[in-house]
């Protein structure tokens, strides 16, 4: 629901509800074949309470900030799962950045000494990799550090934070508010041992999970080791930690939307139905898809 000011100023939707700015992994990828789905790496904004949460700054947070940029001056907090190339290489590219009437807060979970948030964005906009370096924002920017497994606030919504089976790290998110809650699961390898148990005790009875559906089982045994999941994978825990929706989501590039549609009917097939909050208990993310559970 939307809320219209005296002024005719639209204010952020009450509910908790996130939306996909970005569904692909590990690369953006464009063509007629990916244009249902989308092409753009990963990026959600979640809002609640009149608050906002961006979560990874993939390419998909380049039109998420075009259309934030309109409403400046503006107050975000941007939460990363890690910072592998794919969830950060758009944050250079985030237009309210750009605006000294703007505050961006930068927060990431998984960073062992002596990497830090700023050191890592730091480097990534140095000579020869990039033109410009971090002077270059004009907006206020803030760098903070936390541990994956620390729970975190943002106005009214809670962030319970746990560490996922990645290289190099990466932090899974749990945000409630009210009596809703949306758990944020990329990137992430299961073991093959049972579910994850730190991710089955994050979204125990979480009304959505959005979760790395990199492959399909038949695919994984050739990408072992490189940190992702299956939404086969993404089933077995949503059913263990009884999750009403599970979002199938970091699709790989070579998945068009051709084959994006069978993932979409062997999940509905394989978790019919609906959950309680009225969302079906299996969907396929893509770009521009909204949840509000
Ligand atoms: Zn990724
Ligand atoms: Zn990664």
């Amino acid at each position: 629901m939307w809320t219209l000011t005296r002024q005719g100023k639209v204010l952020l939707a009450k509910g908790l509800k996130v939306r996909f700015w970005g569904v692909r992994g590990s690369i953006s990828c464009s063509g007629a074949e990916y244009a249902r789905y989308g092409g753009h790496t990963s990026c959600l904004e979640v809002t609640a309470g009149g608050r906002r949460l961006i979560f990874d700054a993939g390419t998909g947070i380049r039109p998420l900030g075009l259309e934030l940029a309109r409403r400046t001056p503006l107050d975000i907090d941007i939460y990363f799962t890690h910072t592998h190339l794919d969830h950060i290489t758009g944050l250079t590219f985030f237009a309210p950045l750009f605006d000294a009437r703007n505050s961006v807060r930068l927060w990431a979970g998984h960073l062992e000494q002596p990497n830090t948030l700023k050191s890592v964005v730091s480097n990534l906009m140095q000579a020869p990799l990039y033109p410009v370096s971090l002077d270059v924002f004009q907006a206020r920017v803030d760098f903070s550090e936390f541990k994956s497994g620390q729970t975190l606030t943002c106005g009214d919504m809670t962030m319970r934070t746990a560490a996922l089976n990645h290289p190099n790290g990466a932090t899974g998110y749990r945000v409630d508010f009210g009596n809703k809650s949306i758990c944020y699961i990329t990137d992430t390898e299961h073991r093959g041992d049972g579910p994850d148990k730190a991710i089955v005790e994050l979204c125990r009875d979480a009304d959505v999970m959005i979760y790395d559906s990199s492959y399909t089982d038949a695919e994984y045994p050739r990408y072992r080791g490189w940190g992702h999941s299956t939404w086969q994978e993404g089933v077995r825990v949503a059913d263990a930690a009884g999750v009403g929706t599970l979002a199938i989501f970091h699709h790989d590039p070579s998945h068009d939307d051709a084959f994006m549609d069978g993932v979409a009917r062997e999940a509905a097939a394989t978790r019919p139905g609906s959950a309680p909050s009225g969302l079906p208990r299996a969907v396929v993310a893509h770009e521009g898809l909204t949840l509000s559970p």
